[in-house]
């Protein structure tokens, strides 16, 4: 059970991140949900966890693409629950576009919001996990965080960065009760995919459900989407004692893609 601990997940108020977020909740942990979206729809999810599982649960609405804004973000979950137990870095965004063509603003915002916020986030939550012997750091990192696919140049650099500096931060925090990992989900239907999605019908004059069959098909063997919450039932199992002496390590879940 997580019952006692608070964990923060980044980028929770849609898609991986709420799965992830209601996976803790239903083991007891307290809940910092943070991201965009409307005050009501937010309200919602967040009246939901203290119903649903009898857990708290406080909104940060901190933007993460600035450093400052990551700091807020821990600062708020100390302010409210004390402590951070848990930290899960999930926001992210994606672009595509050939390299040539990539927009220089959204590279430094990829940049910014899927890797360097990562970096904010364990420089400002894992003194405390020190000081108190236990902490859990999940860095949501991407089957794009092993291997590249061509548009993607800005997605694919944060994911293996996100992936490095997890190693780098299981190496300096081993030994301290504090592990860092990294889940790399292959294709999970969410916002950030159906957008991907409508691109390529429209682009091809294909339908919704055709594209959606054939992203799968072009990358993983298993010809299915991983859902949010089995992404929430791996960072639950990286908080268990079971999963004490993982560290560093990019853990695949994403129906073969990498295997390959
Ligand atoms: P999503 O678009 O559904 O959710 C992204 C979340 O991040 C939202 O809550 C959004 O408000 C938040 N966010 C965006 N910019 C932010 C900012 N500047 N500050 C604070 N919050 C911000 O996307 P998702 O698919 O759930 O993606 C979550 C993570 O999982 C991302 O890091 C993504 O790269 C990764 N991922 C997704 C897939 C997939 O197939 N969906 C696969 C592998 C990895």
């Amino acid at each position: 059970s997580l019952r006692g601990k608070v964990a923060v997940v980044t980028g929770s108020t849609s898609g991986i991140g709420l799965g992830v977020a209601r996976a803790f909740a239903a083991e007891g942990a307290d809940i910092v949900i943070n991201g965009f979206g409307k005050a009501e729809d937010i309200e919602r999810e967040r009246a939901a966890l203290v119903a649903d599982f009898g857990v708290k649960a406080l909104y940060s609405g901190a933007d993460l693409s600035t450093g400052a804004g990551v700091r807020q973000l821990v600062a708020d979950a100390e302010a409210g629950f004390g402590r951070v137990d848990i930290l899960v870095n999930n926001a992210g965004i994606q672009f595509v576009a050939d390299i040539v063509d990539f927009p220089e603003d959204r590279w430094d915002a990829i940049i910014a919001i899927n890797l360097s916020s990562a970096f904010h986030g364990i420089k400002a939550a894992a003194p405390g996990m020190k000081a108190r012997g236990w902490g859990r750091i999940i860095n949501i990192a991407s089957a794009h965080g092993l291997v590249a696919s061509g548009q993607k140049s800005a997605y694919v650099a944060a994911k293996h960065g996100l992936v490095g500096l997890t190693k780098v931060a299981g190496i300096e925090l081993a030994n301290t009760g504090v592990t860092c990992n990294a889940i790399c989900p292959g294709w999970v239907l969410t916002p950030l995919v159906e957008k991907q999605l409508h691109d390529r019908a429209g682009k091809n004059g294909t339908s919704f459900a055709q594209e959606q069959e054939a992203l799968v098909a072009e990358k993983q063997p298993m010809k299915q989407f991983t859902s949010p919450a089995q992404i929430g039932a791996l960072a639950v199992f990286l908080c268990s004692d079971g999963a004490a002496t993982i560290t560093g390590a990019p853990l695949s879940i994403d129906g073969g893609w990498v295997a390959q």
